[in-house]
C-alpha cells in the first residue's frame, strides 16, 4: 500500500441488489474498509465491476472432498450393478474403493474440487472427511494439507465423521478422538448406518461436549417418514445446551411430510436451534430409487423451513462418485438447481441465494462474514446485472476475492459473427 491511497485496492460499481445503485467497495489489509462512493479515493488497484452482480463468496457447508472424484474407478459400476444405484450401494462402492486411498490420492482428488469451488466463487466450505479403522487417518492427513495449501482462496472446516458406524466398528471413537486432538474443528455422525443410532448420537455428543466443538449429521435421509432420528438429535441438543451448534443434512424424509407435520417439525427445529443442510445432487440422484415412475423429487424444502426461523444452507456434498456422479462444485448451480427443483417463484430467487451464502456462514458460526465493513474481503462479481438474474441466469463469476486479493479472473465468451 503506497503511503498517500487510503485502500490497497478498490472494487468500483459493484451492485450489491436488484433496486440499489452500485456502489464502490475500499479495501485495506484484505478487509473491507469503506462502502459507498469512493470516487476521489486512491489505491493502487482498482478493478471495474461495471454494474455487476458482487455477492459475498459462497459457503459450501457440506462436501466430500476425500471421496470426489471417483468415476472411472470400479466401484461406480459396482455401485449401480449391485444395489440399483441407491444410497447403501453408494457407501458399499466407496467403502471398497476407501481401502485403497493413499494420502498422495485423496490430496490430489480433494485440490481437484477445491479448485472447480474457487473458480465458482466459493471462499468458505466444511469438508466431512471419513474416519474409520479402514482409512485410518490418511484421508485427514491429506485435507489437513489441503486446508493449508489452499488458504490463499478458501477456508477449510474440517468435520471427522463415521460414515460406516461407530458402536458397531470399532477402533472408529478412538480414531475420532484422535483427529479431533490433531486439527479436526467439528465433530459428524451418521447414525443411520449404526446398529445402535441413539447410542451414536449420544457418543457423539458426549465427544462434541469433551472437545467443545459443534456437530453435523448426516440424517433421515430416505422417505419413510414412519421413524426418523431427527427428534433424538433436537432432544439431546436441548438436554446437552448445544443449541446453535447442531446441524443435519438430507433430511429427505421430510418431503414425505404432510403439511401440519413439516410446520411442527419446523417448529422443532427453530425451537431446537438446529440447522439443516439440503444437498439437492445426491438427494435427488439417489431417492426413489425403488420406484417405477412418478418418481418423487426426494427434496426437502428448505426454504419454506427459512421462513419459519430454521437456519438452513444448500451445499454440495459429493462431486463425481457413485453418490453423485455430477459436479462442478458450483454452489450457483445448486441454488439453481434447487429452485428449479423446488418451484421457487423469482421473488424468492434471492432466499435461495442466502442458503449458499448468508444462512450457512450462521451455521459455521461465521462472524465475520458479508460484504460490511470491518469483514475479510471475500467477494463474487457475477456476470449479471442482479443477485436474482445470477441465480435465474447461471451466471459465470467473471472475478473472486478472498481476504482482498483477486483469486480469480475469467474472461467472458465472445461471438465472432460469421
Ligand atoms: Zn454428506
Amino acid at each position: 500500500m503506497s503511503a498517500d491511497a487510503a485502500f490497497d485496492l478498490i472494487l468500483r460499481n459493484a451492485r450489491l441488489a436488484a433496486e440499489a445503485a452500485p456502489v464502490d467497495i475500499g479495501i485495506r489489509q484484505g478487509r473491507i474498509a469503506a462502502l459507498g462512493s469512493l470516487g476521489h479515493a486512491t489505491a493502487p488497484v482498482s478493478v471495474d465491476a461495471a454494474g455487476r452482480a458482487v455477492l459475498p463468496g459462497f459457503v459450501d457447508t457440506h462436501v466430500h472432498l476425500d471421496k470426489a472424484c471417483l468415476l472411472g474407478r470400479c466401484g461406480h459400476n459396482q455401485n449401480n450393478a449391485k444395489g440399483g444405484g441407491d444410497l447403501s450401494a453408494a457407501i458399499r462402492a466407496v467403502s471398497e474403493l476407501k481401502r485403497g486411498f493413499t494420502e498422495d490420492d485423496v490430496y490430489a482428488r480433494g485440490a481437484r474440487v477445491l479448485e472447480k469451488a474457487i473458480v465458482k466463487g466459493t471462499t468458505r466450505m466444511r469438508t466431512h472427511v471419513e474416519i474409520d479403522p479402514r482409512i485410518g487417518l490418511r484421508s485427514f492427513a491429506a485435507i489437513k494439507q489441503l486446508k493449508q495449501d489452499y488458504a490463499w482462496a478458501i477456508d477449510l472446516q474440517i468435520c471427522a465423521f463415521p460414515q460406516e458406524g461407530l458402536t458397531n466398528d470399532p477402533g472408529t471413537e478412538e480414531l475420532l478422538v484422535a483427529a479431533l486432538k490433531d486439527g479436526a474443528d467439528l465433530l459428524g455422525g451418521c447414525p443411520y448406518t449404526d446398529s445402535a443410532p441413539h447410542e451414536q448420537i449420544a457418543r457423539l455428543f458426549r465427544l462434541a461436549r469433551h472437545f467443545d466443538v459443534d456437530l453435523d449429521f448426516h440424517l433421515d435421509f430416505d422417505l419413510d417418514p414412519s421413524w426418523r432420528h431427527l427428534d433424538e438429535v433436537c432432544r439431546q441438543t436441548i438436554a446437552q445446551g448445544w443449541q446453535g451448534r447442531v446441524a443435519i443434512g438430507h433430511v429427505t424424509k421430510l418431503s414425505a411430510l404432510p403439511p401440519e407435520d413439516f410446520t411442527a417439525t419446523a417448529k422443532l427445529l427453530a425451537d431446537s436451534g438446529v440447522a439443516l443442510t439440503v444437498l439437492p445432487a445426491t438427494d435427488l440422484y439417489l431417492t426413489g430409487r425403488n420406484v417405477s415412475h412418478n418418481i418423487p423429487r426426494g427434496l426437502t424444502l428448505a426454504h419454506r423451513l427459512v421462513q419459519q426461523g430454521v437456519t438452513c444452507s444448500i451445499a454440495t456434498n459429493n462431486v463425481l462418485n457413485p453418490f453423485t456422479p455430477f459436479g462442478d462444485a458450483s454452489l450457483l448451480r445448486m441454488a439453481n438447481f434447487y429452485a428449479n427443483v423446488a418451484q421457487v417463484d423469482p421473488g424468492d430467487f434471492t432466499a435461495c441465494l442466502d442458503m449458499v451464502t448468508h444462512l450457512p456462514a450462521r451455521l459455521m458460526k461465521l462472524s465475520d462474514y458479508g460484504i460490511a465493513v470491518g469483514n475479510p474481503a471475500d467477494l463474487v462479481v457475477l456476470e449479471a446485472v442482479s443477485p436474482g438474474d445470477a441465480l435465474a441466469e447461471l451466471a459465470e463469476p467473471c472475478m473472486v476475492f478472498k481476504a482482498g486479493r483477486q483469486t480469480v479472473q475469467r474472461d467472458a465468451a465472445r461471438i465472432l459473427r460469421g
